[in-house]
Parts: C-alpha cells; structure tokens; sequence
C-alpha cells in the first residue's frame, strides 16, 4: 500500500478492526469507494448487533465475537486505534505481511491532494488544551481551521467534509500515533513524557517510541519541551525535512530557537529575524486562562505551532484572549467562607496531579479513584509543603494515604473508605472543615474515576454539586 495517498480502492480486501467511533465511519468511507469491507468486532451484543445491522444493509460484511481470525484474503487492516499490539489479528497479519493502520493513517492516506497541512499535538498531559489554544489563535488570524482528532471532529470526517480548511490543529494519542506509520505533519509538539498507558504499550520505551513518531517528516518545526529532556531526546531522534527546526518551550527566559517567559510576558525567540539578539512580544501570562505553570506552558506550545505556520504575534494574544478551557480542567466552581473550591476531576493521572498541585500555595487536596498502576511518592513528596491536609476516597486510596505517611507524616489525612457516588458529598464536607480562608480545596484525584463514577466528567459534576450544597448551607 507503498506510504502516500491511496485513491484507487475498488475491489481491495479491507478488514475494519472495531465498530465503534471510528470503524464505523471508516468501513462507510471505504465501502463508498469500492472496496470490500468487511468488520471484525470481539463484542456481540445488542448494541453491536444494532450497528452491525446498518453497515450490513450498506453491504458491509460484519463478524461480531470474534476480532482475532484474519478474514481470507485480507490487503489491508484498519484498526480501531485503542486496539493493542498484542491481539492476535496483529500477529496473523504480520505473518501474512498485512500492513495494519490505524484511524489517522487512514485519514492521512484518504485526505486530498491540495489538502490542510496539520499541525499535531501530543504528550501526556494537556493535549486538548493546547489544541483549542492552537484553534483559537489560528482563527484569531483569519485562518480556517478546526481541532480535531482524539477530540470533538473526527480526523476523517474534517479529511472528507465538505468543509474546506486552511490548517488542522490535531490532538493525537499515543495509541493513535502507534498506528499512524506513515503522518507527516507539518510541525508537531510533545508537551511532556510521564509513564502512562504502560499497559498497553508494554514498556516506557515503547510508549515514547509512539509518542516520537509524530515529529518523523516535519516540515518547519518540532517543538519541545525544555524541562522535559526526554521530549528533545525525541526530537534529535526524528529524521525530519531538510530545514526543520527543533524550537523549545520554556517557562524561563528563552534562549535562541525558543520561547519563554519574561517579567509575566510570553515571549518569542525562535520566529523572529536575528533571533541571537531579537525576541517578539507575544502576549501576557494574564492573557492564559487559567495562568497555573502547566497551562502557561501549554500556550507556548501552542504559540510555537501557529508562529511555525507563520501567525502574527497579535493572533496569538487574541486567540489566548479568547480561549476557554473545556470543563473540569481546573475549573473554578465557587469561593466559599474565603476557601476556593477547584474542580480538576481530569487530573486522571500522576503528571496532571502533579501539575495542579504545584498552582496553589496552601490546599486541602481531594483524591483518589482506580490507580491504574501509578506510584504516588513523588507526586506527594513534591506536594507535601503545600497540603493543608488531603481527603481520601475511591478504590486504590490506600496507595495515596501510604504515600502520604511516608512522605508527608504532618498532613492530617481523613480517609473516608468509600467508593460510592455519595462520597463526594461527604469529601467535600470534609474538606470543608479542614480548610482555611485562603487556602484551595483542590479535586485532582491522580487517578481514574471509574470505580465511583461513569468518567470524570460526572466525578466534577458531583464535586460541583456539592460544593453548591455547602454554599446553600448544607
Ligand atoms: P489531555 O488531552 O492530554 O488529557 P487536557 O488538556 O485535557 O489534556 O488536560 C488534562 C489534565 O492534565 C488537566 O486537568 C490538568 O490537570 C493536566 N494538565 C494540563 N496541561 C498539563 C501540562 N502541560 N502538564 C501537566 N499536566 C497538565
């Protein structure tokens, strides 16, 4: 299937791995131009049978209950991106020299010939953020252009839309970027590194290995992350376009080829002429919502893709201006008898803990949930100075409170040795009492919520909710 663009598809073997969010537009985008698609799924049950049922009256073959026999004659696999190396399927096709691709290299392959560049995003943590921020100032200056990818608009569907676009700022996942062999992007960012997702990508290597590709082929500028070596140890191993430039981001001054931060104002020492003695003033750290360190950091990422596609220096403050970040990223939900009451119910994992907690001065700390495998003495001995006292809740709360005694023996702990949807209320009630005016309680639980709640976003809304009860008076 060589490494370019793909338009004849007629009567090729096509195997969709996965119904779902994107195997279903991917075996309609396929059957529509003439191959043989046929979809594989492990489930079986009444909703699968449902979506099944649609692609078969398309004339789509579906086998459900079994995504681990190659079908006869298979050219090509195109796997939903969550799939796992591992699975059996994979290893027939590697035997019978199938390649497999996953939803983006399937949205890069069917894009057009004078199609959007991308400018891509990845990392750990904050990707979504950066990719709005990147939106908003791409707009901010004129541009047509969406965010798209492991977030709201599919890759495919702004790839097929009818919809035209100037540039994409494109979120991608590590998993995404497994499957993805063949994406060059115009420019691309890590933001960071942490261990995540081991699981499934077996091995940290591995999983910066995956995180890596997405600098493999840029055209203008790879950009890192000066205080995470490991995001430049990515970059000097990418084999880029003649001319691509490696630009770093730093919450410090900027040296040449980076932007930073001067006296509260972003600024830029990479896009601008004579960049040994120049630097351009971008925007203001007020301009950044919220102006917590990560987040700041997040909006130079951004600032260096929309300057690596050329943006003026205005567009980038408008477009911070104009940037709200999406729900239950630190979101501020009410000041209470002088407390301030947080809600980052999407600090899923250690890193993004880590981030929030180094935001405030003085914080009465919810946490807790399903650890997913993650260690917490770090992430608590970084934090220690800055506890008031933590609240414990969910499944693997005990990790946290073992850390806490190891690392932090003065902060006051109340484990509440719960894992009910009520709970929160009564954390909250909790850190109510333990706080003090002036001082942050702060929801970032370090990990998954899924032992509690249906995902994060009903754990926020749950943490919000009582924070309103208290407020009542309750
Ligand atoms: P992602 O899309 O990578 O999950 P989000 O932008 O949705 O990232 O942010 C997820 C969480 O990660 C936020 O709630 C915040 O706690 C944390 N976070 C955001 N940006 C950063 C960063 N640059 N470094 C560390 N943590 C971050």
């Amino acid at each position: 299937m060589g490494s370019g663009q793909v338009t004849d598809w007629q009567g090729k073997n096509v195997t969709v791995a996965g119904l779902g969010v994107s195997g279903i537009p991917a075996a309609k985008a396929l059957h529509a131009r003439g191959a043989n698609v046929t979809v594989v799924n492990d489930g079986d049950d009444a909703r699968a049978r449902e979506q099944a049922a649609e692609l078969e009256a398309l004339g789509i073959t579906v086998r459900l209950g079994d995504g681990a026999t190659l079908p006869e004659g298979t050219e090509l696999i195109v796997t939903a991106p969550g799939w796992k190396p591992d699975k059996p399927l994979f290893a027939a096709a590697e035997r019978a020299g199938v390649p497999v691709w996953g939803d983006v290299e399937l949205a890069w392959r069917l894009r057009g010939p004078d199609a959007a560049p991308w400018l891509a995003v990845t990392g750990t943590n904050g990707k979504t953020t950066t990719v709005q921020m990147l939106a908003s100032i791409l707009e901010a200056a004129g541009l047509r252009t969406a965010a798209v990818g492991n977030i709201g608009v599919s890759l495919l569907d702004a790839v097929l839309g009818d919809e035209r676009y100037d540039v994409l700022a494109v979120e991608l996942s590590s998993y995404q970027l497994h499957w993805a062999p063949s994406l060059r992007a115009h420019s691309a960012a890590v933001l960071n590194l942490a261990p995540d997702h081991l699981d499934w990508h077996g091995s940290m290597e591995a999983y910066a290995r995956d995180k890596g590709r997405i600098y493999e082929g840029n055209r203008v500028a790879c950009v890192y992350n000066v205080a995470d070596k490991a995001t430049e140890d990515l970059v000097r191993e990418a084999d880029v376009e003649e001319g691509c430039r490696a630009v770093g981001f730093t919450l410090g001054t900027p040296g040449p080829s980076q932007l930073g931060v001067v006296e509260g104002i972003l600024v830029d020492r990479a896009f601008v002429e004579n960049r040994q003695k120049n630097a351009q003033e971008l925007a203001e750290v007020a301009d950044v919502t919220p102006p917590a360190p990560h987040n700041i950091a997040n909006a130079l990422a951004a600032a260096a893709l929309a300057r690596a596609y050329g943006v003026p220096a205005k567009a980038v403050r408008d477009g911070l201006r104009a940037f709200t970040p999406d729900a239950h990223r630190i979101a501020h939900v009410a000041d209470v008898d002088g407390v301030t009451y947080i809600d980052d119910s999407k600090a899923t994992n250690t890193h993004a803990a880590e981030a929030s907690l180094a935001a405030y001065e003085s914080i009465v700390w919810i946490a807790g949930g399903l650890a997913k495998g993650a260690v917490f003495e770090e992430l608590v001995s970084k934090a220690a100075k800055r506890l008031r006292a933590a609240v414990l809740i969910g499944a693997d709360r005990g990790l946290i409170r073992e850390a806490l005694a190891r690392h932090a023996p003065e902060v006051p702990v109340v484990d509440l040795d719960r894992t009910d949807t009520g709970a929160m209320l009564a954390a909250v009630q909790e850190a109510k009492r333990l706080a003090q005016p002036g001082d942050t309680v702060l929801l970032a639980p370090a990990c998954a919520s899924m032992d509690m709640f249906v995902n994060y976003n009903q754990r926020g809304d749950a943490f919000a909710e009582a924070v309103r009860e208290l407020g009542a008076g309750a």
